[in-house]
């Protein structure tokens, strides 16, 4: 998943759908780059050795080792940004308390510059600011909604989840095929898999899924390709 996926919601539903959008295409990268790493260790092993079981050893290592190395790196990520994220609500809260007026008058210089007038921008920040304030400075000024700060856990697990999905194709591809067609076969699923995820996470991300298609299927193929002469440069 990308830092940018977390935490930055509103209460309103299309925000709340932004966010579930972000998250969908957090998965389909995170599938990518399952689907990119495991095929690279199973075609270069497959490339170095006939024996089954050593491909899905080597194969199911590194998926395990890439999972938790990217869910490792989500939690982190996303705990820190949690963490900067309840400073600056502790920020807001503490000069709430220590100065409503002033507090005030930077709510009303937010919907000013948001294109109130002054004093319509004025009656909004004291009517929103009798109800809860600080969700009301949150929202205005950091964008947040001190509920739902994204929780790192369920990052990490989620890109378990994905980078999974994602590795089980080239794995089973490669131990499901005959031994002579083995390495074509997976190379093509994996083209045709990244095909899928390079379009979807271009569509989910609104950029032109021509140019993203083409780049994230050469990415994988150079892969491929790399580590099937290095397996190649130990088949003796
Ligand atoms: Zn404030």
């Amino acid at each position: 998943m990308t830092a940018g996926a977390h935490g930055r919601r509103d209460r309103s539903g299309d925000e709340d759908l932004g966010g579930r959008l972000n998250q969908l295409r957090a998965g389909v990268l995170g599938a990518n780059d399952g689907i990119v790493s495991t095929a690279g260790i199973v075609i270069g092993m497959a490339a170095a050795t006939t024996r089954v079981p050593v491909i899905l050893a080597a194969g199911l290592a590194g998926l395990a080792a890439g999972a938790l190395s990217m869910a490792s790196g989500e939690y982190v990520s996303v705990s820190t940004q949690r963490d900067t994220e309840r400073a600056l609500l502790e920020a807001e809260r503490e000069q709430l308390a220590r100065d409503p007026d002033a507090a005030l008058d930077e709510l009303t210089h937010e919907y000013v510059g948001k294109g109130l007038s002054e004093s319509l921008a004025r009656q909004v920040a004291t009517e929103l600011s009798a109800g809860d304030a600080l969700a009301a400075h949150a929202d205005a000024e950091l964008h947040l909604d001190p509920d739902e700060l994204t929780n790192p856990w369920q990052a990490a697990f989620a890109s378990i989840v994905s980078f999974t999905i994602g590795g089980m194709l080239p794995l089973l591809a490669i131990i499901l095929c005959p031994v002579e067609v083995r390495i074509p076969v997976t190379f093509g699923a994996v083209v045709l898999a990244l095909v899928l995820t390079g379009w979807v996470s271009a569509r989910l991300g609104h950029a032109p899924p021509g140019r993203a298609t083409v780049r994230t299927v050469i990415g994988g193929a150079l892969a491929m390709v790399t580590t099937y002469v290095l397996g190649r440069a130990f088949n003796v």
